[in-house]
């Protein structure tokens, strides 16, 4: 199902799926690293592929824009076949990759030249395009800077500018705001929604939930090279999760919630789990075991809805991953 606003950009413009995934597999030796992923993306919409490290989603990626040969599998990017006609389908992309690789010798203003010029667009539009994109990565006074000169949120944002020079459709983004502090990642999610609202199909990777459900009109959580779930983010999680989730934590009974839980959380909540010194409490009506908790002084506890973290850490687990 789409999201209404993707429904209508798509119908809009009833423009043909930006991408199309079929059977992707990828092998590295006897290791299968993505096993099995179909997934078609509709014009004009954000997906999101959601997954903890060394889930496959730059595999994916990197197979999806003929970076990578697949082991198996049926892409198509742009309406053109993957691997076969990769290098035509990927002018018509943009990539912000997840290292920076801006040429560091060159000014801002010279990147853009320079990557420009390796789709073949023309000098004079080049340059007619520079203030239009420094504007848009809020870069205007640095058209002349030097690449060392920029902090980490102005490089991610140049690197933005520079994906955007050959006017994609397709936006693909590989972990666009990791490393990036808190007002960095506000400025590139305001400048991503901003190509969404505008019809520019995005395909990104994260691992950060808050993100996914920022911009995602669908995403797809990812784990051991296949997809667990997809939908909109609403979807997911009604999908999988009750819709309240209660967390109780502090003293109890000369115990902690662990102790708690394991006498009363089964007759409170629909389903519980005890991690660290926290027992999550999921329930459809959350009223019953607040009330039981206002008799719990030593006990502490944070109502809020149900979101994609819980989604998230239900398929994946929440076992470290290196
Ligand atoms: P993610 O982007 O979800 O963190 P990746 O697609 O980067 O995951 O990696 C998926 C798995 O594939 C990991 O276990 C990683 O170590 C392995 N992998 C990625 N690239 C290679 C490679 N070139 N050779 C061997 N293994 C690889």
């Amino acid at each position: 199902m789409l999201s209404a606003a993707a429904e209508r950009r798509a119908a809009e413009g009833l423009r043909p799926s930006p991408l199309t995934v079929r059977g992707l597999r990828k092998r590295y030796g006897d290791n299968e690293v993505v096993a099995g992923i179909d997934l078609t993306l509709a014009a004009g919409e954000c997906f999101t592929l959601l997954g903890p490290n060394g889930a496959g989603k730059t595999t994916t990626l990197r197979c999806a824009l003929g970076l990578s040969a697949p082991s198996a599998g049926e892409l198509g990017l742009c309406g053109l076949p993957v691997p076969a006609r990769a290098r035509e389908a990927r002018m018509r992309v943009g990539i912000v990759p997840q290292q920076d690789s801006l040429d560091p010798d060159f000014t801002c203003a010279e990147n853009l030249v320079v990557y420009g010029r390796y789709f073949g667009i023309p000098e004079a539009v080049i340059a007619e395009r520079i203030p239009r994109l420094l504007a848009f990565a809020g870069l205007e006074g640095k058209r002349d800077a030097r690449i060392q000169s920029l902090s980490g949120g102005m490089k991610r944002r140049l690197t933005l500018a520079r994906a955007l020079v050959n006017d994609p459709e397709l936006l693909v983004l590989d972990e666009p705001t990791t490393g990036l502090d808190p007002q960095a990642r506000h400025l590139i999610w305001d400048r991503l929604k901003q190509l969404i609202r505008s019809g520019t199909t995005v395909l990104l990777t994260t691992h950060f939930m808050d993100e996914a459900e920022r911009l995602a009109d669908r995403l797809a959580i990812l784990d051991a090279g296949r997809i667990l779930t997809q939908g909109s983010p609403r979807e997911v999680i009604a999908a999988h999760i009750e819709p309240q989730v209660v967390e109780v934590f502090g003293e109890w009974n000369g115990g902690g919630a662990a102790a708690w839980a394991a006498a009363h959380a089964a007759g409170l909540a629909r389903r519980f789990e005890v991690s660290g010194e926290t027992a999550f409490c999921y329930v459809d009506d959350a009223a019953p075991l607040i009330a039981h908790l206002a008799g719990q002084p030593d006990l502490r506890y944070l109502h809020r809805p149900a979101n994609l973290e819980d989604v998230f850490l239900k398929l994946t687990g929440r076992e470290l991953r290196d």
